[in-house]
């Protein structure tokens, strides 16, 4: 009888292992993914140009439903997995659904970090990470919105463009004195400062935020040269930290990812993390070609 396989996260690297396993395991494993956005896998990396209305919701998918049928994978939508039990080896879910495993994928990506600064729990104080995110940002940059973007890496970059081009009036805040410092060398950095201006967004580097002001939403930006920069939208684009709750209260080792060793094994020999959610030799990867890469390892 086929083990049964449980992925945890239904995004790039999941569908990547699910794709590797079709290959090299058919029929192997009984396989089911539960992911807890409402829709099929798709590629995260498209949300920039989804963002700026250059492409079509309907293209960022990575495989339609047929195809995850045909590989017989059960999917969950829309549902996350709220707990493991090591010694009994089922997970439950938050809608109290408990399944077992012989196996166990982590592979639940990455959560946007908002600065720990007041205010920035306000509506209206948002990240950049899923299809949701992007529904409200584009809504709001239709109508012509005040949007103050944190973060001038590439993440921050995308963003502003995207919502420059739908619409918005978009201010890029940046903390230090150049844009994308640990690419750019000054000169780079002043050329790219150019285009972006060019591009009709304002930039602001030395921009350090010290809190968000609004009272039912957010209203702007508070710097510490005093100033408040006005905002409708707050986008914040300052990094990612891994989805490691999970496996920390299943009592996994855990750093800043889910710790696994070479075979992308956990402290557990059923349990294995990929993506962003892992942590391997001391590194943590935020990018996808690593995430394929570990799929295929697996
Ligand atoms: C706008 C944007 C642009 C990017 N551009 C690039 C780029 O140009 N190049 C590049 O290499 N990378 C880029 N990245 C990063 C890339 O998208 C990620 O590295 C990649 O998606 C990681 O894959 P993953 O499967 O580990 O995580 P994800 O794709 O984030 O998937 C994780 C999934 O797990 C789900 N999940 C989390 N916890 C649970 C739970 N408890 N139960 C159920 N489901 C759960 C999440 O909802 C999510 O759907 C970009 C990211 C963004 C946001």
């Amino acid at each position: 009888m086929a083990e049964p396989l449980i992925i945890v996260g239904k995004g790039m690297a999941a569908t990547r292992l699910v794709e590797e396993l079709g290959q090299r395991a058919l029929g192997r494993h009984a396989i089911a993914v539960i992911g807890a956005e409402g829709r099929l896998a798709y590629n995260r990396v498209l949300l920039s140009p989804l963002l700026a209305g250059e492409i079509a919701e309907r293209e960022i998918e990575l495989k339609p439903a047929a195809w995850w049928q045909a590989r017989g994978v059960s999917t969950l939508y829309g549902r996350a997995v709220a707990s493991i039990d090591r010694a009994a080896r089922t997970v439950t879910l938050e809608d109290g659904l408990t399944l077992p495993y012989g196996k166990l994928v982590l592979a639940t990506g990455s959560t946007p970090v908002k600065p720990p600064l007041p205010g920035s729990d306000l509506p209206g104080v948002v990240t950049f990470r899923d299809t949701v995110d992007v529904g409200r940002m584009r809504a709001d940059a239709a109508r012509g919105a005040r949007i103050v973007v944190i973060g001038g890496g590439l993440l921050g970059l995308e963003a502003a463009y995207g919502l420059s081009k739908a619409g918005g009036q978009v201010m890029l805040l940046h903390l230090v004195d150049r844009l994308m410092e640990r690419q750019l060398d000054a000169e780079g950095a002043a050329l790219l400062a150019e285009a972006i201006t060019a591009r009709g967004i304002a930039v602001r580097l030395g921009a350090a935020s010290t809190g968000f002001v609004g009272t039912d939403k957010v209203e702007g930006v508070a710097l510490q040269d005093g100033t408040v920069v006005p905002a409708d939208l707050v986008v914040v684009a300052i990094g990612v930290r891994p989805n490691a709750d999970l496996a920390r209260a299943a009592g996994l080792a855990v750093n800043r990812g889910v710790l696994v060793d070479d075979g992308l094994t956990t402290d557990d020999d059923s349990i294995f993390a990929i993506g962003e959610c892992a942590e391997h030799r001391g590194s943590v990867y935020g990018l996808v070609e690593p995430a394929h890469e570990q799929a295929r390892v697996l």
